[in-house]
């Protein structure tokens, strides 16, 4: 790739789609200009931290310098210069660094954005377009930059923006960075100390390091999370929570606190308002930033918290740390392991404060968030007695969708008589609304909590219990103390027997069991778990997961006093081998799992129905004629 151009100089291609980036950066962002100078800026104070850590265990360069940034402005040239003593780049690093892209889908990110013209300000900041983002504003860049290393060497890269950047030998003698801006002719704008000076205020004001022009110190640099907070406002967390976390929106929520025992730590610690698929269903963490005596140790430490904690944001900063914890050891650090243990049970207790106080508020956080509390139930024993009172659940009682309740509250209005706490699992409210399952308990006034996350089926049937109650699901087979709701059924034993035996012969082997129902009042027939097995829900979950896996045989559950069986009991009582029998039952079967939603092609029972409608039109006419 690199083709020597004088003696010295190499010029180096850009991969291809570091070319669209830039294209797309330079053409279609351009009414977010501002954010270059944070891009840059942040990447210093990133080269700052990285050489801050390691003076504490390693040989480095100019090891006294002080850690700042410094900005200055050349108008003859139309140039702005930045310069930091951060832990500079070797020859290597500058082409890996600055040649390719290195975050996989920061290029189709771009490129949605712009297809659907989305408004850049807000998106790209929670992105980071990082480096290139200079080119919005530079017609040229040049870059001179020595290492840490205290033999390596310095190097300039420079670049148009177009195909291609060159890599020279440079002079530089101290560590760390020094980019020179040559600003484009409609971007002189920037040329201005009381510009920069706003944007620095604007975006960077956090930053750990002081960022200066003529030796005026721009941002705040002290760390926010070590003062009081009663010096703080909302804002100020706002603002500081947009900076550090790379967020466009505001939090949803946040805690700051101090401690001393068992270990002495502060604690920043934002719920976001939205937390992104990744977070959510691959597992992937934001992590907490960990800093041992304010210097910043690692940005996104997953030991901090346990995983189903991991959509928090924010940081750690522990004067007990040694300085010199590396990431490598930070994992088996006892004291990390304590700080995990306090932190997690004051969110935790963060979190039953806000439900109890704050119900809107709290109730907004679990719409984010709740999905990864119940995992928190499933694996998390210690904490779960905390956790089971954290979950809401909309129930048979709740008037809409919306509604919300609480196992304490469920527990709070349950009768006296009843033992167990009951809920249903499905797909939505109306959904299970629906299921023939569900009118014994509306029936009896009963509340029933409708639950319809995936992960539901697994959590319920592993906690079993909540305040020595056990759940059940209402599909279960057999449940405690039911009372019989079939009216009077005017079938005899015999027929009783009849009918029954007569579905158990049509079905065979495709159900478990064929039984008469005390459940159901307006449903002809309905499908329970077998004795002992799984719900449909979970068994469904269980397949998603392997293809393999079998789905049980159900039990089916018969309304005797449902006109249509009784109508099959008489028929059959008359004449055993009307074909029109097998075809009803063959029909009450579908439809039973296709409320389940266990029917594979739920188109193949339209024959069948078609075939009933053109008797029930014959019968019609037939009833007008005779
Ligand atoms: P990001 O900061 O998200 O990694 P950037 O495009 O902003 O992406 O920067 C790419 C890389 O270039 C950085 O990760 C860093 O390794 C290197 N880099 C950029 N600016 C500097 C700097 N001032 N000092 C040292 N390294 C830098
Ligand atoms: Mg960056």
């Amino acid at each position: 790739m690199a083709k020597a151009k004088s003696q010295q100089t190499e010029v180096h291609e850009y991969q291809a789609e570091m070319q669209r980036l830039l294209d797309i950066l330079v053409h279609s962002l351009y009414t977010d200009r501002d954010i270059f100078l944070r891009e840059l800026v942040s990447n210093a104070s990133d080269a700052l931290s990285k050489v801050q850590l390691m003076t504490l265990t390693e040989e480095v360069l100019d090891q006294d310098a002080p850690l700042e940034i410094n900005l200055s402005i050349n108008d003859k040239e139309n140039s702005i210069i930045l310069e930091d003593s951060g832990c500079g780049m070797t020859h290597e690093e500058l082409k890996v660094n600055l040649g390719t892209i290195a975050k996989s889908g920061t290029l189709q990110f771009l490129q949605d954005m712009q297809k659907e013209n989305k408004s850049a300000e807000n998106l790209i900041g929670q992105f980071g377009v990082g480096f290139y983002s200079v080119f919005m504003v530079a017609r040229r860049v040049e870059l001179e930059t020595r290492s840490w290393h205290p033999e390596g060497e310095a190097w300039t890269w420079s670049s148009e923006g177009g195909g291609n950047y060159e890599i020279q030998p440079s002079k530089k003698k101290e560590r760390g960075t020094k980019i020179k801006i040559f600003l484009k002719e409609d971007a002189k704008e920037f040329c201005g100390e009381f510009r920069l000076e706003n944007i620095i205020k604007r975006y960077s004001n956090y930053l750990p390091f002081e960022v200066k022009i003529k030796d005026k110190v721009l941002n705040q640099v002290k760390a926010l999370w070590t003062q009081s907070k009663n010096d703080l406002s909302d804002d100020d967390y706002k603002s500081f929570y947009k900076q550090f976390c790379h967020d466009h929106e505001d939090p949803q929520h946040h805690l700051h606190f101090s401690i001393d025992a068992p270990i002495q730590y502060h604690a920043l610690i934002y719920f976001p308002k939205t937390i992104n698929n990744e977070v959510l269903y691959a597992r992937e963490s934001h992590g907490v930033a960990l800093y041992a005596q304010k210097v910043l140790i690692q940005q996104d430490n997953e030991n901090l918290l346990p995983p189903y904690l991991r959509f928090v944001k924010g940081l750690i900063d522990s004067e007990d740390l040694p300085l010199n914890v590396s990431r490598e050891n930070v994992q088996k650090n006892v004291l990390i392991e304590r700080i995990k243990k306090s932190l997690t049970s004051r969110i935790l207790k963060e979190l039953e404060t806000l439900g109890e106080s704050q119900t809107e508020l709290y109730n907004t956080l679990w719409g984010t968030m709740g999905v990864l509390l119940k995992e928190g139930v499933s694996s998390d024993f210690s904490n779960r007695e905390k956790l089971l009172k954290l979950l809401r659940f909309n129930s048979s009682l709740s008037e809409d969708e919306k509604g919300l309740t609480s196992l304490p509250e469920y527990v709070g209005r349950m009768r006296e008589e009843q033992k167990e706490i009951y809920y249903v699992t499905g797909g939505s409210r109306q959904a299970v609304m629906l299921h023939p399952n569900l009118e014994y308990f509306r029936g009896q006034g009963l509340e029933v909590l409708f639950l319809f996350d995936q992960i539901d089926d697994y959590m319920m049937a592993e906690v079993r219990e909540f305040d020595g109650k056990s759940l059940k699901n209402i599909s279960d087979s057999e449940i405690e103390g039911m009372a019989d709701q079939s009216s009077e059924s005017k079938l005899s034993e015999e027929e009783k027997s009849d009918l029954l035996t007569f579905f158990k012969t049509q079905l065979g082997e495709r159900v478990e069991d064929v039984r008469e129902s005390k459940r159901l009042v307006d449903s002809p027939c309905s499908l329970t778990n077998p004795k002992d097995g799984m719900s449909v829900q979970m068994e469904k979950m269980m397949k998603m997961m392997n293809q393999d896996f079998p789905i049980s045989k159900r039990q089916l559950e018969i309304n005797l006093s449902h006109p249509i069986n009784r109508n099959l009991s008489e028929l059959l009582q008359k004449n055993k081998s009307n074909p029109f029998l097998k075809d009803a039952v063959e029909q009450l079967f579908k439809n039973a799992l296709l409320i389940e939603g266990l029917l594979e092609n739920p188109v193949e029972i339209l024959p069948q129905i078609n075939q009933f409608m053109e008797d029930a039109a014959a019968f019609q006419i037939q009833k007008l004629e005779g």
